[in-house]
């Protein structure tokens, strides 16, 4: 039988393990601090455990563990991309973002991808597995002593889709916002999908105040049918009305994500639809320049079509930024520097 990850559990799930071994319940609480706030990677660094215990603990569970392969620093900006290498031997990446009102990560949910955006290149060879929860706040935890810093705001837009892996997605969210954990504050959490609907009616349920982010890089379905392959099985309609039930549930503000591909969502038609589309939203627009890669034979829009973009969204009173190519030399694009590690490694 594997080992069960005792870095995926919630304190509660700790507290039964500890009852079920016949030891102290307040055991569970120590162990949650020792993975969470002194962020250990063995059993056997638990210094307040005794021996005996730790034996107890190592036959049936583990710590997991991600150990870094590559960090590439940037030299135009305060951008660290990180590989790491799971239990398994899978890789996966991170990124680390210094901004002037703190530090950002950037974390993958999954090993590769199923949603199938033809522009991105996490979802080329589709999806490998699920992070499990202890992983994805691995990626935190490594960045946090690698860069000995305290990370500020977390985005879940690395790899992988976070809502196409829901059950973990929410356990890594309660456990760095515990109390006895980290303690990050929701409201510095941004969840960002690829629209889907039915899950994002069940976060909205769960009402925790996380920033919700959606990609919607078109405000056509035809259109976003040619790029995105969800948009085949929901649709723009049914985006917005989950989005506005998911303002209802937690006041919370949305973002649309749109990447700007040359010739294909440039055109002041597209910026005025929508406009059209998010009126009297309670939302935001992050225009975000596409990222070339070798997969898709488009490329970004030049800068004037940007600007131009943004401000008609300006002008119809849409709150628009555009993001910042930061690391652009460091492969910046969503799952480019897997890809490239992986190429790397098999030739
Ligand atoms: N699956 C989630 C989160 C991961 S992708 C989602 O779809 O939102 C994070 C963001 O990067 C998404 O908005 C995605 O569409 C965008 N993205 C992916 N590849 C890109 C590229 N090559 N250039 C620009 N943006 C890209």
């Amino acid at each position: 039988m594997s080992k069960i990850d005792l870095k995926s559990l919630e304190l509660k799930e700790l507290e039964e393990i500890f009852l079920n071994l016949g030891e102290r319940k307040y055991r569970a609480q120590q162990l949650f601090k020792w993975l969470h706030q002194k962020m250990v990677s063995s059993i056997e660094d638990i210094t307040e455990f005794p021996h005996s215990l730790k034996d107890k603990l190592t036959s049936d569970y583990k710590i997991s563990r991600l150990k870094i392969a590559e960090r590439l620093d940037s030299k135009q900006d305060d951008t660290s991309k990180y590989l790491f290498v799971l239990d398994d031997g899978n890789i996966i990446e991170s990124v680390m973002m210094k901004y002037k009102h703190g530090i950002s990560v950037c974390l993958s949910t999954q090993v590769g991808c199923r949603m199938g955006c033809e522009f991105c290149a996490s979802t080329k060879s589709g999806l490998v597995r699920n992070l499990l929860p202890g992983e994805i706040l691995d990626q935190f935890y490594q960045i946090q002593k690698d860069q000995n810093v305290s990370i500020s705001n977390v985005v879940l837009m690395g790899s992988g889709e976070p809502l196409d892996n829901y059950d973990n997605v929410m356990k890594f969210l309660k456990i760095i916002h515990d109390k006895n954990g980290q303690n990050l504050g929701y409201r510095h959490i941004t969840i960002s999908t690829c629209g889907i609907v039915p899950k994002i009616y069940d976060l909205a349920d769960e009402e925790i105040p996380i920033n919700l982010s959606i990609s919607l890089h078109s405000p056509s379905d035809e259109e976003r049918k040619k790029i995105m392959p969800i948009a085949k099985k929901y649709s723009i309609h049914e985006i917005m009305e989950a989005c506005n039930y998911y303002i209802a549930k937690t006041n919370r503000r949305i973002t649309f994500e749109y990447t700007l591909i040359s010739g294909v969502n440039d055109q002041a038609r597209d910026a005025l639809e929508l406009a059209k589309l998010l009126k009297n939203m309670l939302c935001h627009v992050n225009l975000i320049p596409l990222n070339s890669i070798k997969e898709f034979s488009h490329t970004k829009s030049n800068e004037k079509l940007v600007q131009d973009f943004k401000k008609i969204l300006l002008k119809n009173g849409i709150n628009t930024t555009v993001r910042r190519e930061m690391g652009a030399d460091v492969n910046a694009a969503c799952g480019q520097l897997r890809r490239d590690y992986i190429n790397r490694m098999e030739s």
